[in-house]
């Protein structure tokens, strides 16, 4: 992974915590990492009361979790939760961050999932990186031809192309996961962020495996990449 930039698309605040320990090694490693998420993130409330305030309190999740991480900058396309649309402003706002952060890898959602907003970022990202390529709407940009984009999740028809160990960065994960507290009851009844903290104590402890897994998209997408040998 000898990147300068990469680009994690997310459809909501949080998804791309799937990665935090691959983004937080390679931050360490000087990589810049961009990371872009599509909605509001206005839907993930679990509690009424906190309905008018939920897309603030992301957004300060989101800080706390740059903090740990080390991104470099953090991208808002603004869409509302569960409205997020391929359409034409939506997809060449897409292809704009593309161009500006010019990434060697776009990490994305893949094709297998269930909420609408996921499988609208995984086709609208997948399509914009390869639009970003060709020399058309110059406004946008300057065109840039992505050389890998890879799925971090959402792949459930094939194991996975790439599996990382990040044993030395798995404490990312669950000290990622706690300063998303507006999230806890929707991930589960038992989570806290005290149960997170002593998780992340532990691998820190643990010299046991810990992985992300990523699968490369498939070529026909982006036809202008040669074969790739594995
Ligand atoms: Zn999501």
């Amino acid at each position: 992974m000898d990147y300068e930039r990469i680009l994690v698309f997310g459809a909501h605040p949080d998804d791309e915590l799937t990665m935090a320990p691959t983004m937080a090694m390679l931050a360490e490693r000087g990589v810049e990492v961009y990371i872009c998420i599509a909605t509001n993130g206005s839907e993930g409330y679990p509690r009424p009361e906190w309905r008018d305030d939920i897309v603030g309190m992301r957004a300060d999740e989101m800080a706390a979790a740059d903090g740990i991480i080390g991104t470099t900058e953090r991208i808002y396309i603004g869409a509302d939760d569960m409205a997020l649309t391929n359409d034409k402003p939506t997809f060449q706002r897409f292809i704009e961050v593309i161009r500006r952060v010019a990434p060697d890898v776009v990490f994305t959602h893949g094709p297998h999932d269930m909420h609408r907003d996921h499988l609208a970022t995984h086709a609208i990202s997948v399509e914009a990186t390869w639009q970003a390529g060709s020399p058309v709407s110059a406004d946008l940009g300057e065109p840039w031809r992505t050389p890998y984009l890879l799925y971090y999740k959402g792949v459930q028809d094939r194991p996975p192309d790439i599996i990382l160990d990040v044993r030395e960065y798995a404490h990312v994960r669950p000290l990622t996961v706690a300063t998303q507290v507006t999230q806890h009851t929707l991930w589960g009844t038992t989570t806290t962020t005290e149960k997170l903290h002593a998780e992340a104590e532990r691998l820190r402890a643990s010299d046991e495996p810990f992985t992300n897994t990523f699968w490369l998209a498939e070529r026909t997408s982006l036809s202008y990449l040669p074969p790739l040998e594995l």
